[in-house]
């Protein structure tokens, strides 16, 4: 069996790039490190910050719960997480119970929201009322109640669990059609504007899924294997992620070359024009009068849902902040 090259003990990882093998502890560190890197690297954090951790219920959340859990006393970090109920069959019932039980298992209180609760259809149902694929859906609700929750809670920041593969991915994705704008958006930060948008930071921004995969599992933090049933095989992200590690298999340690050039370039991007405004009906973050959140939901429901999503999340916050107080006063 190959050997630690830090210490002699049975390695558990070979780490290509760097050439050498890891033990257990040696490569809890290794990826731990990676994440104080980028904290640093990019300013991630700040000692105190309050924290929102986006949990979906697969290895990347699991990963990023646990890391910033472990790295919370160094950094003073107030954590919470939030898990949203999208609705999907088995594969949401599955992923809420790992999320709760990760939750559980590191006492990080955790938000759950559910998709039909709050809008009344699910995240399926909703796109075959919108005519409009899934994952675009998805993407707009999970991106408006992730935002809802940070700025009811006051975060500082929030957590998100995307790796140094999706990110390589969704960058290349972003060159080949030329929305350069959007490559901004895929940086290991975004910046907050006051009351309105919580910024994101991702610290596995160097990490890559094997690693997190690897790291959540010999740290037993539960999750998922499943995939939702909605991951398109043939999109382009899909190739791209493909034909990107038949070159990373070829150049070690490209994709993190190729994050870590763009984070420096990210500020010399074209930016879309646009006024950053608040929206007239729930006052979050808006390209336009009104957002696309409240948009969606007024062309099925005949009205905007954005105040009323806004007042539950609310409710649910202070649950959350109370149930906090009184398991700490307990
Ligand atoms: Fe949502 Fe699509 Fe991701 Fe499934 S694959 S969680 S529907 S964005
Ligand atoms: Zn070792
Ligand atoms: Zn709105």
């Amino acid at each position: 069996m190959a050997k630690c090259s830090i210490c002699g003990r049975d390695a558990v990882a070979y780490i290509r790039y760097q050439r050498r093998y890891l033990c257990r502890e040696h490569y809890i560190e290794f990826v731990e490190n990676k994440v104080r890197r980028s904290i640093k690297r990019y300013k991630l954090l700040s000692k105190g910050s309050k924290v929102l951790v986006s949990v979906s219920g697969g290895k990347d959340s699991a990963a990023l719960l646990m890391a910033l859990s472990r790295l919370s006393k160094e950094y003073q970090l107030k954590l919470y997480a939030l898990h949203i109920n999208l609705g999907i069959g088995e594969y949401s019932e599955k992923s809420l119970r790992a999320s709760t039980e990760a939750a559980k298992m590191l006492r990080i209180p955790l938000i759950i929201l559910n998709v039909k609760d709050l809008i009344g259809y699910t995240i399926p149902e909703l796109a075959r009322r919108l005519r409009r694929p899934v994952c675009s859906v998805c993407g707009l609700v999970k991106r408006y109640l992730i935002n809802a929750v940070a700025v009811e809670l006051g975060a500082d920041a929030v957590a998100l669990g995307h790796n140094a593969d999706d990110l390589a991915v969704y960058s290349m994705k972003s060159f080949i059609t030329q929305d350069l704008e959007y490559l901004d958006k895929l940086g290991p930060k975004t910046e907050n504007i006051q009351g309105i948008a919580v910024g994101r930071i991702r610290p596995l921004y160097e990490v890559y899924e094997k690693e997190s995969f690897l790291y959540a599992f010999l740290l037993g933090v539960p999750f998922i294997h499943d995939e939702c049933p909605h991951v398109n095989h043939e999109s382009l992200e899909q190739i791209l992620k493909v034909k990107l590690n038949e070159v990373e298999e070829k150049k070690p340690g490209m994709k993190i070359m190729m994050l870590r050039n763009m984070a420096k370039r990210i500020r010399d991007l074209p930016r879309r024009e646009y006024r950053v405004q608040s929206c007239r009906y729930c006052g979050l973050l808006s390209s336009t009068e009104v957002c696309s959140f409240c948009r969606m939901t007024a062309r099925i429901h005949g009205e905007p849902l954005g105040p009323i999503v806004r007042s539950r999340v609310r409710e649910l916050v202070k649950e959350s902040e109370s149930r906090q107080l009184s398991s700490a006063a307990g």
